[in-house]
């Protein structure tokens, strides 16, 4: 388990994280409006792909990628008319090409066998799907206007975690954590905010807490701050035994 900010927020006087989590939503929402999804798309079915090949690679990369495969394969039916190593190669560049190629082809398989051809939008739908597990899940449907739950990827895991709203390490036990503080009508944007937070402002390795807006608000704030550049609150840190706040 990581180490828990829960119980340092508290000693701080920071307040519960019930408390804090509608400032922490509204001063990140200012601070990144332009907070959306990187990956490009044009089609509920380009968003399937994009979000399937970004699995252990960057949104760039990806983009870069489906610039030219979104105009070869145009439609479901598209990604099984050529042989899977055609795809393969198609994809090649964004790595694990061949698990991403046998997934993206069973995914449109099932969307073309079970749900005419379209995306659904229910998360337990979306999970049918081959390939897809939750994170993936979570992601399309937030894009589609239907979030059912909170993408948990490393941003939004390690800020998370920074911030003292969960003391889990564990993505599902995080998300089952952040559904209780965040309103639910925030599920779709709030993964945005910590993505584009943990990218510009709290790095994994240089978080820089005296630029940050939520510096009142976190309690690992201090710690990084005099811990000095390039140290991993973490590995400094070691809080007491805490009760949920
Ligand atoms: S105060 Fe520092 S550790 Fe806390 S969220 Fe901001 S940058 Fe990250």
């Amino acid at each position: 388990m990581a180490r828990s900010y829960v119980g340092e927020a508290r000693r701080r006087g920071l307040g519960r994280r019930r408390d804090r989590i509608g400032p922490i939503v509204e001063r990140l929402a200012l601070e990144h409006a332009d907070a959306t999804i990187a990956l490009r798309f044009r089609s509920d079915v380009e968003l399937l792909i994009s979000v399937m090949l970004s699995a252990q690679t960057t949104d760039v990369n990806v983009n870069r990628v489906t610039e030219r495969l979104f105009e070869k394969y145009r439609r479901p039916e598209d990604y099984l008319a050529v042989p899977a190593e055609e795809l393969e190669q198609d994809v090649f560049a964004t790595g694990f090409y061949r698990q991403k190629t046998k997934s993206i082809r069973g995914a449109m398989r099932v969307l073309l066998e079970e749900f005419d051809g379209k995306v659904p939008r229910r998360l337990d739908d979306l999970l049918r799907l081959p390939g897809v597990a939750r994170k993936t899940a979570n992601v399309v449907a937030a894009e589609l206007g239907h979030a059912q739950g909170i993408v948990v990827d490393t941003h939004v895991r390690r800020l998370s975690q920074r911030l003292g709203l969960t003391r889990n390490d564990d993505p599902v036990k995080i998300e089952r954590d952040l559904q209780r503080i965040v309103p639910r009508a925030d599920w779709a944007r709030f993964p945005h905010l910590l993505i584009w937070h943990g990218r510009r402002i709290c790095d994994a390795r240089r978080p820089l807490c005296e630029e940050c807006v939520l510096a009142d608000l976190c309690p690992s704030a201090r710690v990084v701050a005099s811990s000095g550049p390039g140290t991993d609150p973490a590995l400094n840190h070691e809080p007491t035994a805490a009760r949920v706040l």
